[in-house]
């Protein structure tokens, strides 16, 4: 189901290999109830603990291959969720910090993983704010949607080079967006597809 999975986000214009091996090694089933695991392998995201989601795969190949990420990268992930990116991010070689506001979902996450044998600093908090006391960071991935004002703060703690993915725009659709910092006075930004998030929270996000 894994492999079929691999076949779709192909046709759907994933070319990055060591993200699609990634998407193909890490199990998304271990992510549902038992009686939901047939959704596992469909390219959707998914209702999780919360009223929140585990992303689309799609989704997260493409933010994934955004990042550029080589092992040993230092990354902040904002917004934990499942813990499913988080797996993605840490089979690339990534040594991840991810931060999600909701207590209980990083708990679950974090038990998840722990079974799979997987490490990652696992926070709780506002990531809408980063976590600059860990960073900097050569790349921080956004998992909920942001206004605006998230980037600055975030590109902050990026590493001169470091790249910030994020999902940007209004509460029904973002732009999704690579910042990247060329030096400590300049960045580089791209716009690429359109994509629906659920809200990041906090001070630089929708509040709550
Ligand atoms: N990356 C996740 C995965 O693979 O399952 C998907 C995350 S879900 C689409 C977005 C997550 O961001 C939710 O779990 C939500 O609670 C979290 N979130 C929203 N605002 C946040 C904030 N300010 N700081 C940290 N996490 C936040």
């Amino acid at each position: 189901m894994r492999r079929t999975l691999v076949r779709k986000l192909r046709e759907k214009g994933i070319n990055n290999e060591q993200v699609l091996d990634a998407i193909g090694t890490v199990p998304r089933h271990v992510f549902f109830d038992e009686i939901f695991e047939s959704h596992a392998y469909q390219d959707k995201a998914f209702p999780i603990a919360e009223g929140q989601t585990i992303s689309q795969p799609y989704t997260v190949a493409f933010q994934s291959d955004l990042l550029e990420i080589t092992p040993g990268s230092k990354v902040l992930e904002v917004g934990t969720g499942s813990g499913y990116q988080c797996c993605v991010l840490l089979e690339l070689g990534a040594e991840v910090v991810t931060i999600e506001y909701k207590e209980k979902l990083s708990m679950l996450a974090r038990q998840v993983l722990g079974k799979m044998g997987y490490h990652a600093n696992f926070l709780v908090g506002d990531g809408s704010q980063g976590c600059p006391s860990l960073g900097p960071y050569d790349g921080i991935i956004v998992t909920a949607g942001a206004p605006i004002q998230a980037i600055e703060p975030l590109v902050q703690q990026l590493k001169l080079g470091g790249k910030l993915i994020i999902p940007v725009g209004d509460l029904n659709t973002q732009k999704m967006l690579r910042v990247s910092k060329v030096s400590e006075n300049q960045i580089v930004r791209e716009e690429f597809n359109n994509f629906s998030f659920v809200p990041l929270l906090g001070d630089n996000g929708w509040k709550n």
